[in-house]
């Protein structure tokens, strides 16, 4: 498959944050089901969209029963597969929700909930060994960027989460780039900054494993919108879009993910 051109494959994933009741969150996939019925999003565009715990069976419901062309995901799980742990929830029993991707590392998880690289760690083995794909967020801070450290920032999130990982394992895990000075800020990576930090994650992959690194999904995050969604999707080593506040509006949410062709 090449990384450009018609052969290439994009995942636009809405994070919807703690935001929509389940009540909004059906009006919304309902409206989503009738925006791709009336034009189909292009070949090889994929939309994950991540709802709060609270309105993942209805979502998953109204996907299912409507053959919705969108795959469900969660924001986050427990690393163990159950136990007293008041208030969480395990990676397994998201799995049996039919949930295909779990974001794991995700900057507001890091800062506001202290979720450090052991604990992204534990996260993503949980969603492996439960067969869904992580998307694994990483990004520098505005200080780490004007230090000078926003790759060698990148770099050690990527060797904590990723090291000693096999082709298959590596295979079956998406990234993230998400600059936190970008996230909900209105502030995006320019088209150019977006496509050197994915081509450095690109780098620091291929020293894991060469195959494998080039057929692996790199997304960007951070403040995206129908008027930006293009030039990031047109970076050659971007493979899709995180979404936050954007992915809340259907029609904003669609037009995003329609911007890759
Ligand atoms: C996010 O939550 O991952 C995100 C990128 O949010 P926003 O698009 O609102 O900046």
């Amino acid at each position: 498959m090449s990384r450009n051109g018609s052969g290439r494959r994009v995942l636009v994933s809405g994070n919807w944050k703690m935001n929509h009741t389940h009540y909004e969150a059906i009006r919304v996939v309902q409206k989503l089901a009738a925006l791709l019925r009336a034009a189909p999003l292009p070949d090889g565009t994929d939309i994950s969209l991540h709802p709060s715990f609270t309105s993942l069976r209805s979502v998953q419901t109204a996907l299912e029963s409507d053959s919705v062309p969108i795959a469900l995901g969660a924001q986050t799980c427990h690393f163990e597969d159950g136990g007293a742990y008041t208030g969480e929830v395990s990676a397994e029993m998201l799995s049996k929700l039919n949930v295909r991707y779990v974001i794991v590392g995700h900057s507001e998880r890091r800062a506001l909930f202290g979720e450090d690289d052991e604990v992204v760690r534990l996260k993503l083995d949980a969603v492996l060994r439960h067969a869904m794909t992580p998307i694994l967020c990483v990004g520098e801070t505005l200080a780490q960027r004007e230090a000078g450290m926003a790759e060698s920032t990148v770099s050690g999130q990527l060797i904590a989460a990723l090291k000693d990982r096999g082709p298959e394992a590596l295979g079956s895990i998406v990234v993230a780039y998400e600059p936190v000075w970008a996230i909900g800020t209105g502030l995006t990576a320019s088209g150019d900054d977006a496509q050197a930090m994915s081509a450095a994650i690109r780098r620091e992959l291929e020293l894991l494993d060469g195959d494998v690194s080039r057929s692996m999904l790199i997304q960007y995050g951070g403040s995206v919108t129908p008027a930006n969604a293009g030039e990031l999707l047109a970076c050659p080593d971007v493979d899709g879009l995180l979404v936050g506040g954007a992915s809340l509006d259907a029609d904003k949410f669609v037009s995003i993910a329609r911007s890759g062709r």
